[in-house]
């Protein structure tokens, strides 16, 4: 099979991994030479560097082989679709040649499991560790490590990754036993622990190392060896290897990174009975427990020749999206996992973004006073990010806030003003909901502001009056 027929497939199975992708949309498809800049189509998918840049990926299987036959999978072992593998070269050549055609800054590489979790995991790494070693490949690489390899695979891995993800599959034991049952719950949290557990230490150990200033003999292994122009290096005691810049102090090496980007996992939402606050909780559980930087979250799509105990139609996109938004709130807006679902569904409402529903389910929470609220009550203001709350912040420290600066701040009106007071400014009657599916940033209407601030639903203007 040629290289463009095995990177059509393997690039097309690796579509339904979320835990680096461009989803959440379904406009902007070009595929079929309508247009450019599809975010539909396979092959490289967008994302985020650790400094917050957008990257662009090669994003393929090793293999879509596998002998495991998780119901929810396309490649399971009992699907009639079409099977390729790459070897270690080829994956390797791909990499730099999309790169140097500066196509792609980074790789992301996943795999199905053939022979055996190690043997899978073995070839991995070797890719990594040949475009680090062998290419000096500075990009971006996700490894995607499986459960059952062993520690020492993984820690190979960590060395050559930025991160390293391992699919946790199902929000709950019960669901992965009932649609992967040859996956186990335990054996994916011991590896996510072996992973937290190395990426702690490399941390801890490079910054006890960076913290090391030096004097004279300062930093310097026991047992070193270093010859009179200040050039040669190593140890006697096989301990890390010495760095000596001629006339300056010697110090040793920095101990080696292990997956600076740190650890992400993925849950598919809607191929079991899952409700959200099961979903929000085993979230909150693996960024407790395995300091995730990402949970990401997979709507289940419908796969040819599914097996019965599938739904037949996918959950709504929205879902996956209020997901996202619900996961935000418990990290970054000081949501306990808990409070964010609590009406008798178990399931975040659809019209409306979860912190706004949450405001709506809490008229005592509400108005809150800009210039007296703490942070933490700002920040569960509707409307209000984490930025725009620090504006406000280091603005009422000047001076008291008035309804006018929340204009000049850029701070979308219709959202807030209906739950705050401000100089200026006492909402009227009880907030209304927004009534477009689409979260509704600004559907609200009636808001009885005052100060001309907002003065009824905008309207576009005629060109010729
Ligand atoms: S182990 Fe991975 S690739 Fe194999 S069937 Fe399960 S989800 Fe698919």
């Amino acid at each position: 099979m040629d290289l463009d027929r095995k990177l059509a497939i393997l690039a097309d199975a690796a579509k339904y991994d979320a835990s680096c992708a461009s989803s959440g949309t379904d406009r902007r498809d070009s595929v079929g030479g309508a247009g450019i800049g599809s975010t539909e189509g396979m092959g490289i998918c967008h994302s985020y560097a650790p400094d917050g840049r957008c990257i662009s990926l090669l994003k393929i299987l090793l293999t879509n082989h596998c002998q495991y036959d998780c119901l929810y999978c396309v490649n399971r072992s009992s699907s009639n679709v079409a099977r390729a593998r790459f070897s270690v070269e080829e994956v390797v050549r791909l990499t730099l040649d999309f790169y140097r055609r500066n196509t792609i800054e980074g790789l992301f590489l996943s795999s199905g499991i053939i022979k055996s979790p190690d043997h899978t995991m073995e070839q991995v790494v070797r890719v990594a560790q040949t475009l680090r070693e062998v290419h000096d490949f500075r990009g971006y690489i996700h490894l995607k490590t499986i459960p059952d390899a062993s520690d020492e695979l993984l820690r190979r891995a960590g060395r050559y990754a930025d991160r390293l993800s391992i699919n946790v599959e199902m929000p709950t034991e019960a669901g992965l036993k009932q649609l992967a049952p040859e996956k186990d719950t335990s054996a994916i949290h011991r590896s996510m622990g072996r992973l937290r557990l190395h990426i702690d230490e490399a941390r801890e150990a490079r910054a006890s190392a960076g913290g090391s200033t030096g004097g004279s003999t300062g930093g310097l292994s026991v047992g070193s060896t270093v010859g009179s122009t200040g050039a040669t290096t190593g140890t006697t005691t096989g301990e890390a290897p010495i760095r000596v810049i001629p006339g300056a102090a010697p110090r040793p090496a920095r101990p080696p990174r292990f997956a600076p980007a740190g650890q992400s996992t993925q849950m598919i939402v809607g191929a079991d009975d899952s409700d959200d606050r099961s979903i929000l909780r085993s979230s909150a559980a693996l960024y407790g427990r395995f300091r995730m930087r990402r949970v990401y979250y997979s709507a289940f799509s419908p796969i040819p020749d599914a097996a019965r105990a599938l739904p037949l139609k996918a959950p709504p996109l929205v879902r996956e999206h209020r997901l996202y938004q619900a996961d935000w709130l418990m990290r970054f807006y000081g949501f306990d996992h808990e409070e964010i679902v609590d009406d008798g569904t178990g399931l975040l409402r659809l019209d409306v973004d979860p912190k706004h529903a949450w405001a709506l389910a809490h008229p005592e929470r509400f108005p809150v006073d800009l210039n007296q609220a703490p942070r933490e009550l700002l920040l569960r203001v509707p409307g209000l990010g984490v930025g725009s709350v620090d504006r406000l912040i280091a603005a009422r420290r000047l001076r008291r806030v008035r309804a006018e600066d929340l204009r000049h701040m850029k701070l979308p009106l219709r959202r807030v003003l209906p739950f705050v007071i401000v100089d200026g400014h006492r909402p009227g009657a009880a907030p209304p909901a927004p009534t477009r599916a689409s979260g509704a940033a600004d559907a609200g209407t009636g808001t009885g502001v005052v100060g001309g601030v907002v003065a009824g639903a905008p309207t576009q203007l005629g060109l010729f009056g």
